[in-house]
Formats: structure tokens, sequence, C-alpha cells
């Protein structure tokens, strides 16, 4: 690894075969809180994914044929190195992705660590199926094997967090991987490549090509000894990797965007329910893919809950990332920092308010900060189910709150969306949060609560939200091939 401290940039590297090489071009990584460039990193093309998907193939048949025992203690190594330099790693995540430092520090890097301890452990828990036949003589039994090469290509919202969520099991499985990190947010993972030879994973289990999607992205989708993909990003991308690696007949696990409503009657604990909303509209400035955008409030509650939501959320400080007081940092880049705004304004030219935030409070940062990416969390009003900004995936701190009557009607509008990933129900009525439960089409619903996860049950989308589910069993399944074998005797 290199510093080129003549002009302070840090300079990234791929890491293939268990060392770090340089590439022969790169592109401009910028800190998203200054708007200044910090960073390059390599723009790998064929060549480099080439060489990485060698290396792994020829780590392969000895990373596969230890037992899940070893490769356990290897990860738990591995968290132990994380967890010990957490707080470099918050830092370098909060510097790369504009999120706060605290959100670095008390979820994304806790949660790279955890992902390494629990499928470390997960993966000492699996059995397969057996099945008898007395009558014919016969015993069925399932074994399951690594695949080989898993090719992980990971966004830049959750930048280490959601990049180990895939290594974690794919290699706990038996499998080695090439990974590319989204280029905006390589940072983390070329620090982690750091850990990998003194945690004892051998060269060549992890490699790490870093560059842009179409380059190094596709090189590595379209690689034909790479028999699986695992991706997180937009439901576009998911298309076209769709595209390109159905020649291969690829296996693909897809976790793609959402729209995701939180959906709040009339005999909800808004004591409970505001703050959270808050929380689930605009944490990580709202780029997460969990995030709530639409609001759906029972008519009766419709004006307190405005009232109290629009004054919560103008508690939320946004600045400087790096200061710990701050709950809204930069958004990702200047380009994804105009959609947002567009989304507003396009919002505001059909005819919805805004009640705070975009345009209607006044914006104060750092001067050191004045060119970063901000925005304040924005909550809009009188907005048309029809309306983009209560269709498409925003995915900035901007929020839509509507109005709704009946229980039928709100299950109707909140399915009224392409996307479907996570929902959230607020009530005390047990008997309706079931029944809503059920009729929601979405992969997650949270009831009285957001984000609580269970890493062990299915995570993932139904619609445009993706295909597959990743968990303990469901990522053991996507990273395992299966046999069925039948004796006779
Ligand atoms: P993106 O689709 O633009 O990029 C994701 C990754 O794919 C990046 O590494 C990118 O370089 C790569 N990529 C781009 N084009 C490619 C191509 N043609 N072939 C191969 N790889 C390619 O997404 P993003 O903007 O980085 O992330 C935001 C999106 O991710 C949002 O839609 C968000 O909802 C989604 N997301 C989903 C989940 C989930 O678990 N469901 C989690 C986080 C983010």
């Amino acid at each position: 690894p290199t510093m080129a401290h003549s002009k302070a940039l840090l300079v990234l590297e791929n890491f293939i075969g268990g060392k770090f090489v340089p590439c022969s071009s790169y592109i401009d990584s910028y800190n998203p809180s200054t708007g200044d460039v910090y960073c390059r990193v390599p723009d790998s093309g064929k060549e480099e994914v080439e060489a990485a998907v060698k290396a792994a193939k020829d780590a392969f048949p000895i990373w596969s044929s230890k037992s899940p025992l070893e490769r356990s203690q290897i990860l738990n190594k591995l968290a132990d190195l994380i967890e010990h330099d957490l707080e470099e790693f918050a830092q370098a995540e909060s510097k790369d992705q504009g999120k706060t430092i605290t959100f670095a520090r008390t979820v994304d890097i806790p949660r790279a660590v955890h992902n390494f301890r629990f499928f470390a452990s997960s993966i000492l828990h699996h059995v397969t199926e057996c099945s008898e036949m007395p009558a014919m003589g016969c015993v069925h039994y399932t074994s399951r094997a690594p695949v080989g090469v898993a090719g992980l290509i990971s966004p830049w919202n959750l930048p280490l967090y959601l990049l180990t969520w895939k290594i974690a099991p794919a290699i706990a499985c038996g499998n080695t991987v090439v990974a590319k990190p989204s280029e905006m947010t390589s940072v983390t993972a070329w620090m982690m490549c750091k850990l990998l030879e003194k945690a004892g994973v051998p060269p060549g289990v992890v490699n790490v090509v870093f560059g842009t999607g179409a380059r190094a992205g596709e090189a590595l989708v379209c690689h034909p000894d790479v028999p699986l993909i695992s991706f997180t990003g937009s439901t576009r991308t998911a298309q076209r990797i769709t595209e390109r690696s159905a020649p291969h007949c690829k296996r693909l696990s897809l976790e793609l965007g959402g729209k995701n409503p939180a959906i709040i009657f009339d005999d909800a604990d808004l004591s409970q329910c505001i703050p959270t909303t808050v929380r689930s509209s605009f944490a990580n400035q709202g780029e997460i893919c969990l995030c709530t955008s639409r609001i759906f409030v029972q008519r009766g509650i419709y004006s307190e809950f405005l009232k109290k939501f629009v004054a919560e959320a103008k508690k939320w400080k946004t600045g400087n990332p790096s200061d710990p007081t701050i709950d809204v940092g930069a958004l990702i880049s200047k380009e994804h920092l105009e959609k947002v705004r567009t989304y507003v304004k396009k919002a505001q030219a059909e005819g919805a308010r805004v009640l705070c935030g975009e345009g209607v409070d006044p914006l104060a940062v750092p001067p050191g900060n004045q060119k970063g990416y901000f925005m304040l969390p924005t909550v809009i009003v009188e907005v048309k189910d029809e309306s983009c900004c209560m269709q498409e995936e925003i995915f900035g701190p901007v929020t839509c709150v509507v109005a709704f009557d009946t229980e039928e009607e709100v299950i109707r509008r909140a399915n009224g969306v392409k996307y479907g990933l996570a929902a959230t129900v607020w009530s005390g009525n047990v008997g309706r949060v079931h029944r809503v439960a059920h009729r929601l089409q979405s992969g997650l619903v949270w009831t009285n609560c957001w984000l609580v996860r269970d890493l062990n049950l299915p995570f993932g989308g139904m619609k445009a939200s993706g295909i597959g589910r990743e968990g303990a069993k469901d990522s053991y399944e996507f990273f395992t091939e299966v046999k069925t074998i039948t004796i006779k005797h």
C-alpha cells in the first residue's frame, strides 16, 4: 500500500493473490463533506479481474477442503482484527462516504465485525437432510459443497457493512471470492485487505479489485469462471447484470432498492413511533435501502402526527460528519445531491408542500464544509400517490407524509409501487398488525420498530427489490451447491 505524500492523496491498490498490486490507471474519489478529491482508486478492467479470478481459482482447492472449524477460527480472527482497529475504520468510512462518525462507529463497523463472527458461528451448525425408503432398501441424503469463485459487488451506502455481509458467508462456506466495492467508497475494503494475512486468510481466498461498474463490475459478471454473483445495488444495475450473466446461466442473488412505507394507525404509540420514523426516514442521510420514504398516517391522528414529526425532524442536526453531535452528514456525491434535490423540486411543481428542510430552512455548515454535499431532512406533504416522489426510490433525506382512512385502502396504496423491500406498521392491535403484515408485498415487515435484525432470518426484497434472500440458512444455500445421494443397501 502506498500513500502519495507529495499530493497528500491516498492511493489504493488492488489486492490479488495475497498481494497489493498497482493498477495502470486510477479514478478520483471525493470526500463528500468537503468536495475535495482525497483518494485515488484503481480503475480496474478485464486484465485485473482476470488475474483476481485466477488467484481465486488457484486458492479454491485448499480453502474448500479446510474444515468449517478451521475456516471459522480464521473468520473470528479477522473479526477481532477489524474490531481492534474499529476507530480507524469508522473514521475512514465517515470520510469516504459522508456518513456521520457516530453512525460509522455504532452501526457500520460493529456490524462488519459481527458479520464475520456471525458466519464463523453459523457455519458450524448446519446439518443436511436425510430420508429413508426401507421398502426400497434405500437411504437418501444431501451433501453441500462450496461452488467455486464468487463474484461480490457492493454499493456505496454501507460500504464495509454490506461487503462483509457477502464475503463472510462466501468464504465461511469454502468459496474463494473476487469482490468489487463501489468505486465511490473503496477505502475500508482496502484497509480490510491489510488484515487478511494476519488473520490467516490464505492468499487468493479474498481478492479485491477496485473500479467502476461498467469496467471492473462487468468484467466480473461476464467472467466464465465465476459461477455466482452476489450483488447489492440498484434495480437498474441488477437488470444489466442479469442480462450480462444470462449467457453463462449464473446463480444470482440481487438485493436492490426500495420505496418503503410506514403505516401508522390511530392506535399507534406516537412517543415510540415518531422518533423511530424520523430515524427510519433520515438515518445515514436516508441512504439505506430500508429507509422509510412514504408515511401513511390514519386521518384521525394526521395533524397531530405531522406537527410532532416535523418538530422531531427539525431537531436533527446536519453538518460536518466528523462532529459526534451531528445527525445528518453529507450525501455521497454532487450528482446524487442534485438528483435528490430534483425530486423535491418536482414534487413542488406538482403542488406538494415542503414542511421543513430543502428550500425552506437555512442550511448552515462550518466554513470547511461549504463545498460538501449537504441537505436538510425534508418532509413533503400533499403529494399524490402517482407522483415520482411516491413511486421512485429517492435515496436521500426526503420523506412524504400522506393520510389514509381504512386498513384495506392503506394496504392497496402501500403495495402500489414496483418495489417490495421493507415496511413498518405501527399499531397496538395485535390482530391488525398480523393481518396487515401478511398482506404487504414486502420482504421485511417491522411492527412498532425499525431495523431490528436477527441475522439468522431471511433478508431480501420482493418485486423490483430483489431476487433471493440472505441470512444464516439462506446465504449458506446460496453459497453452496447441493447434491442428493441415494444409497441402496
Ligand atoms: P449501483 O447499482 O449504482 O452500484 C452498485 C454496485 O454495482 C457498485 O459497486 C457499482 O460499481 C456496480 N455496478 C454498476 N454498474 C455495473 C454493471 N454494469 N455491472 C456490474 N457492476 C456494476 O448502486 P449504488 O448507487 O451504489 O447503491 C444504491 C442502491 O443500492 C440503491 O438502489 C439502494 O436501495 C440499493 N441498496 C440495496 C440494499 C439491499 O440490501 N436491498 C442495500 C443497500 C443498497
